[in-house]
């Protein structure tokens, strides 16, 4: 498949998606299928996956020539694991595919103790075939007790792919109990959001903690991983969610780890607007909210969003409090984050100190050409 001069450059550069406009000619390319790629002067650029259907027509796989399909994702695989063995400490649950960034692009594996749960998230991953060398791959390599697959089917309609269920690929586990840091928490391999927990937090539960005290707050705690965190040096612990489901897994959580926790379901917006004005005040504060921006066209409401939670967060934290300030929107970059709090903070009159300016949990690696595989920012401020 021919590529434009611009898909090439991209290429060249590193990266390796190469959209639809940038495609020469696609007649004729079966959906999901592995091409050579070439420039327009027919120099071969590698092997990639093709999409028939999403504007990203072609996802790079290697620069070399592929004979063996299987065989690479075999290789892919046991590469994506032993770079886990290396960068991941204490906890066994983790990601051991993290789609391009991987070079397995179209496909998501988390761990969770001896479950393993994957997404399909590509027409070129959703094959039988691909599937089969999929489980075996991870079957031989971590033999987990089971392998759970979650489907998203907005995805799938996206890629026109048939509707399809979650289930289980292999195994018959669907429940366990998984550990990071020394915290426990359940895992049901069919409830709950994304695979069913942020494993991407991990490494920022752990520096939140560190400089936890007193008082705290987790908003929009999910199951409970901050707070879980926090409790270890805190006073009192509270969470807030608006999901009923997730503060009774966060409750579950608790027990599990003999920690007594406040649980509280409300909207984060109003909780902390009602708090902050009738001056209630904390020692450390979390604002992990869902991602305000999907994509570029609201990125100017979602700012407002990030803005208006951390102007109350501020509100209401004690001189010398921490606040540990997560966005997991791609679309807003490091520097917009940045700029938004430290706009909060003249708005409230306090000086904010960078204790550690933090990002994803090594699992999910950031490929430096690919900026996209960079996506969640977390700011752990001094509060003065
Ligand atoms: N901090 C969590 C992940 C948070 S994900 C962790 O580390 O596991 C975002 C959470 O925000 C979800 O649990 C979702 O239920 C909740 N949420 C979304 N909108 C909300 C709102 N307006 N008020 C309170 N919670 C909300």
């Amino acid at each position: 498949m021919k590529v434009s001069r611009r898909g090439a450059d991209r290429l060249k550069g590193g990266h390796v998606w190469v959209y639809r406009s940038d495609i020469v000619s696609a007649d004729g390319v079966a959906p999901g299928a592995l091409i050579s790629v070439a420039d327009d002067r027919e120099k071969p650029l590698g092997t990639a996956l093709y999409s028939s259907a999403s504007q990203i027509a072609i996802r790079m796989i290697s620069k070399d020539a592929v004979r063996d399909l299987d065989d690479l994702l075999r290789k892919r695989i046991q590469e994506a694991i032993a770079y886990r063995e290396r960068v991941v400490r204490d906890t066994d649950a983790y990601r051991i595919v993290f789609s391009e960034a991987d070079f397995l692009p179209g496909l998501i594996v988390d761990r969770y103790n001896d479950l393993l749960s994957l997404q399909v998230l590509t027409q070129a991953m959703d094959t039988e075939a691909v599937r089969q060398v999929i489980v075996s791959a991870l079957s031989d390599r971590l033999a987990p007790a089971a392998i759970a697959e979650r489907v998203d089917p907005r995805v799938r309609e996206l890629e026109q792919l048939p509707a399809r269920s979650s289930g289980l690929l292999q195994g018959e586990k669907k429940s366990t109990v998984f550990s990071m840091n020394g915290v426990r928490f359940h895992h049901e391999a069919f409830e709950g959001q994304k695979t069913g927990a942020f494993l991407d937090q991990r490494e920022n539960y752990m520096a939140a903690a560190q400089y936890a005290r007193g008082e705290a707050l987790d908003v929009f705690c999910y199951h409970g991983g901050f707070a879980l965190h926090l409790a270890q040096h805190c006073s009192k612990v509270t969470g807030v969610d608006s999901s009923r489901p997730a503060l009774e897994v966060a409750d579950r959580n608790a027990t599990l780890n003999g920690r007594e926790i406040e649980w509280i379901e409300a909207n984060a917006f109003d909780l902390l607007r009602d708090y902050a004005s009738s001056g209630q005040q904390y020692d450390t504060i979390v604002l992990d909210p869902p991602a305000f921006a999907k994509s570029k066209s609201n990125l100017e409401t979602a700012l407002r969003g990030y803005k208006e939670l951390n102007l109350r967060a501020l509100k209401m934290l004690r001189p010398g409090g921490i606040l540990v300030t997560c966005s997991c929107s791609y679309h807003v970059s490091s520097a917009d984050f940045l700029e938004v709090v430290t706009q909060a903070s003249r708005d409230m009159h306090r000086n904010l100190r960078i204790v550690e300016n933090r990002t994803q949990a090594k699992d999910h690696p950031i490929l430096l050409a690919v900026p996209e595989t960079a996506y969640l920012k977390c700011l752990v401020l001094s509060v003065s």
